[in-house]
């Protein structure tokens, strides 16, 4: 049993079974073999230990002859290491006795091993920990070979250990069977995070080096509320942890009745509830959880969870799905949001030093009209079809969301010509997450019909922490009063200048916040569908009075200690079962 503490991202307890997902998207299934399948098991271990040995002997034969034999040696320990006796004869003891698969065998004897090298206060050991990761990749590699496992067809229920989740890998996941997710790295808007939110699974982040701690198959906990990891509980944390995700289960069902409740104060004054999602087929959850329409709709998962650039019609074919979902429910899709996080490194011919500060979101599209159009005539096609509006991300100048505007109306010009019908009045937004945006809200305010405040990157660019980063996520909080401020403004920036705004970045999610964005004259709230029915209760439990006082004390703090405290106890009064 081995608990690790990590970041807190999305709440709830599951208990399930582990499935490690390596960096190179190794995943090490456990599956029991039947007993007379042990020799063929063991023949398939002894064939990748040759294999290996051989392809680090002849590795070691060539780097000594570009490099010389010092260098070469480093190859030493892993050629010995796989013709060590004890430890090939521990694997072989795992298939043997517990029916195990020859690569949950490698991998639960180098895992043990490599703990046990980590405890030694002995340099040469610890600093061999590394090595010993090596040679089980290697072996797993030989292993798994063709073998892959089928993200998207899970034959059991698991929870996901991996390294980082990319969005290419989560949009493959067989998001029935997923129930949980432990990374080694991250912070509370990373992407494993929100997908976490969004599908209501429980997950933990920041964990360091969680993936060399699990084995695929191990019984795992993960506490996402309290950003707990157990791995191999006992029976009493078993016990412990059941009782506790009842408890929450019975909260989380108890607020479902208000799902067909107006989001409303207790003076009546009316705000709309929305939802962030994904995929279309997320849209039917969102709607049972009481959502009154999608704020967001991150359109850049059509290009990540595809091996090709999708077409015109991938795009109309995913609008018009969501439409038909909605039944005449507000819908805004958010132009292709690509780069920094959201687009892997290895597709890119020339990999950015700084991804966040470059090529990205909409500067990404305007350096590719072609696909920018793609998308938009997609976009207004199927705008006729439902309430939809459009949104451009990343906004930092005038000039871009003019140049936006601009290939948006050509594009129409384009339709037109063409006899294709499009809403020719559909609303444009922008989403304010940089702090230049907010700093202009009042005159970009002006070229638009709506803003949507993106808190997670304004966060990352006011406060310059890294959303993705687990060794800064403390640094990372909505309640700094910096932020605050341009939140604040670009509120009352829309109201002076007669458009909505809503918040659609994970601050508007968290119960902790809702009476702040009230009393700061927020209407729309934006977030992941598992969050609406706390978030309700907090509006339906308050007045605008309190909220606009609570507003008018928090931005009177200086720090955000302060502000973080005096939330708490606010909240803690309208909503005692959440804190
Ligand atoms: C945000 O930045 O707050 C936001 C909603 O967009 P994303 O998380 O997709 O960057
Ligand atoms: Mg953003």
């Amino acid at each position: 049993m081995d608990i690790k503490k990590g970041i807190a991202v999305s709440p709830g307890v599951v208990i399930s079974t582990a499935l490690v997902l390596d960096a190179e998207d190794l995943v090490i299934p456990r599956r029991q073999i039947e007993a007379c399948a042990v020799e063929e098991e063991l023949a398939r271990l002894r064939q990748a230990v040759a294999q290996s040995a051989a392809d680090l002997q002849s590795l070691r034969a060539s780097i000594a002859s570009d490099h010389g034999k010092e260098i070469a040696a480093i190859f030493d320990f892993h050629i010995g290491l796989l013709k060590d006796k004890t430890v090939i004869n521990q694997i072989t003891a795992e298939i043997v006795n517990n029916h195990s698969t020859a690569e949950h065998a490698v991998s639960v004897v180098m895992r043990r091993l490599a703990a046990t090298f980590q405890r030694m206060s002995d340099r040469y050991f610890s600093e061999r920990v590394k090595d010993l990761h090596d040679i089980e990749k290697r072996l797993l590699r030989k292993l798994i070979g063709s073998r892959h496992e089928d993200l998207s067809k899970l034959e059991h229920d698991v929870v996901i250990i991996a390294h980082d989740l990319l969005p290419s890998q989560t949009a493959m996941l067989d998001r029935t069977r997923v129930k949980g997710f432990a990374t080694d790295v991250g912070g509370r808007t990373s992407h494993t995070a929100i997908v976490a939110r969004a599908l209501g699974i429980p997950a933990v982040v920041g964990l360091g080096n969680i993936t060399a701690e699990v084995s695929g198959g191990d019984t795992v906990i993960i506490d996402g509320s309290r950003g707990v990891v157990i791995v191999n509980p006992d029976e009493q944390q078993l016990a412990e942890h059941r009782e506790f995700g009842e408890r929450l289960f019975r909260f989380e069902t108890e607020l479902q009745k208000l799902r067909d409740l107006p989001a409303e104060t207790r003076d009546g004054v009316r705000v709309s509830v929305l939802a962030n999602i994904e995929f279309p087929e997320e849209i039917d959850e969102a709607l049972r959880r009481g959502a009154e329409g999608i704020g967001l709709y991150r359109t850049e998962f059509l290009y990540l969870a595809s091996d090709h650039e999708p077409t015109e019609e991938d795009h109309y074919r995913a609008y018009v799905d969501a439409i038909s979902r909605l039944d005449g429910r507000q819908l805004v899709i958010r132009t292709l949001d690509l780069g920094a996080d959201k687009y892997t490194q290895e597709k890119q011919l020339n990999p950015e030093r700084n991804p966040f500060l470059g090529d990205r979101s909409i500067r990404l599209c305007l350096h590719d009209i072609p696909m920018f159009k793609r998308q938009l005539r997609a976009i207004l096609r199927a705008s006729v079809q439902g309430n939809v509006k459009i949104m451009f991300p990343m906004i930092t100048t005038i000039m871009e969301l003019r140049q936006a505007t601009m290939v948006l109306r050509d594009v129409m010009e384009e339709l037109e010509d063409e006899g294709i019908e499009m809403k020719r009045d559909l609303q444009i937004g922008a989403m304010i997450e940089v702090p230049s945006a907010a700093i202009m809200a009042d005159q970009i305010a002006k070229e638009v019909r709506f803003f949507s405040i993106g808190t997670n990157d304004l966060i990352q660019y006011t406060l310059a922490v890294d959303r993705t980063n687990e060794r800064v996520a403390g640094l990372f909080s909505p309640a700094h009063p910096a932020v605050l401020k341009l939140i604040r403004d670009t509120i009352e920036a829309a109201a002076r200048n007669n458009i909505d705004c809503s918040v659609c970045g994970e601050m508007a999610g968290e119960p902790l916040y809702t009476l702040l964005l009230l009393g700061l004259g927020l209407k729309t709230f934006s977030m992941n569908g598992p969050d609406i029915p706390e978030v309700k209760k907090v509006i339906r439990s308050t007045t605008m009075e309190h909220a606009r006082w609570v507003a008018q004390q928090v931005m009177s703090f200086d720090s955000e200690r302060q502000v973080m405290h005096f939330l708490k106890e606010e909240t803690r009064k309208l909503l005692p079962e959440a804190f």
